[in-house]
């Protein structure tokens, strides 16, 4: 089976699952824990049943459920190294400790967890209660209590975890340009132009169906284009209007980053794409990555449509639009 879900796409939260055969991975995980099993659960996905997260770029929107999720699962996480890197400054600015000083502090911590038997199950996990235990036991561990020796060994790992924002049950790295496999399903990441520390796009692939997720990009450089061929589905941004965006709230800098070469693809970038240079072969075209203040569905929609029906051969794609506050119902090939 092939599957395709976003559960999230916009500036307050990025979520997408991707099935193929056996193996499900979570693509971004900007939604907090609580929030993205919930929409997985509208969306007839089991949040157990994800064997991996894969991570774009360290953005907020992107991470911010990233550490909660992925302890109460106990799943890998994959990053780029440069990725990891930011997002492990990102959520300790102050720490006084090396990168090399961390990776070995991370290393033996996992170690000792693995040791101690204590690492994170999924029956840990029921869905309705993980942040909320997540949020008890923080509270927990300022608290000082009486347990039995037992309890307060297994308490004593969790503050391990706890002191440590940054645990993850484990890391893996992959670089733009190489390709891995996770289980059925094989990945190309490729680099997208994007004020990040090293920000990704992919091209899964399984069972002979090619998806691409390619949101986050300041302009639609020639690397992409050609990661973008013969794909049979893609999210692809199309962040803003122009026009509401010259004349919307945002203050003249953060204007000129959303416009700038490594900002956001505007509904008229995208559409320049789909109508001159895309190859077509889509039968699925999401639009994501929607500003909710400089941009509306209606309008992102009528421009990639324009674009698209001036093209005789490419009325068969079908044009949906992920939203940010629903899952969009799966895409099944
Ligand atoms: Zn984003
Ligand atoms: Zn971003």
């Amino acid at each position: 089976m092939v599957r395709f879900t976003v559960l999230a796409s916009g500036s307050k939260g990025n979520c997408t699952v991707v099935t193929g055969g056996n193996t499900r991975i979570l693509v971004d995980a900007g939604l907090s824990c609580r929030e993205l099993f919930r929409r997985m659960r509208l969306a007839d996905e089991d949040p157990a049943t994800l064997d991996a997260i894969i991570i774009t770029h360290e953005h907020s929107d992107h991470v911010a459920g990233l550490a909660v999720t992925a302890r109460k699962l106990g799943i890998p996480v994959y990053f780029t190294e440069d990725t990891h890197r930011a997002w492990v400054r990102w959520l300790s600015p102050r720490r006084q400790m090396t990168y090399s000083q961390w990776l070995e502090q991370c290393r033996s911590q996992a170690v000792a967890l693995m040791a101690e038997t204590d690492a994170p199950t999924i029956e840990d996990c029921d869905p309705e209660e993980a942040e909320a235990a997540c949020e008890e036991s923080d509270l927990e561990a300022g608290r000082d209590n009486s347990e039995q020796p037992e309890q307060a060994h297994s308490k004593k790992t969790k503050k391990k975890e706890q002191k440590d924002p940054t645990w993850l049950p484990k890391v893996e790295y992959f670089q733009a340009g190489e390709s891995l496999q996770i289980g059925d399903i094989s990945i190309s990441p490729f680099t997208i132009p994007h004020d990040a520390a090293d920000p990704v796009g992919f091209v899964f692939q399984a069972e002979g169906v090619r998806m691409a997720v390619a949101t986050d990009l300041g302009y639609m450089p020639t690397n992409v284009k050609a990661q973008l061929k013969r794909v049979d589905l893609m999210l692809l941004e199309s962040n803003h209007d122009l026009e509401m965006l010259r004349d919307g709230p945002y203050p003249w800098s953060v204007k000129q980053r959303v416009l700038s070469r490594v900002g956001h693809l505007s509904n008229e970038a995208t559409a320049t794409y789909l109508e001159s240079e895309y190859d077509g072969q889509a039968t699925y075209v999401i639009l994501g990555h929607l500003s909710e203040s400089n941009n509306l569905p209606e309008l992102a929609r009528i421009s990639a449509e324009r674009a698209l029906s001036g093209r005789a051969s490419l009325l068969a794609n079908r044009l949906l639009l992920a939203g940010q506050h629903q899952p969009l119902e799966p895409i099944l090939f």
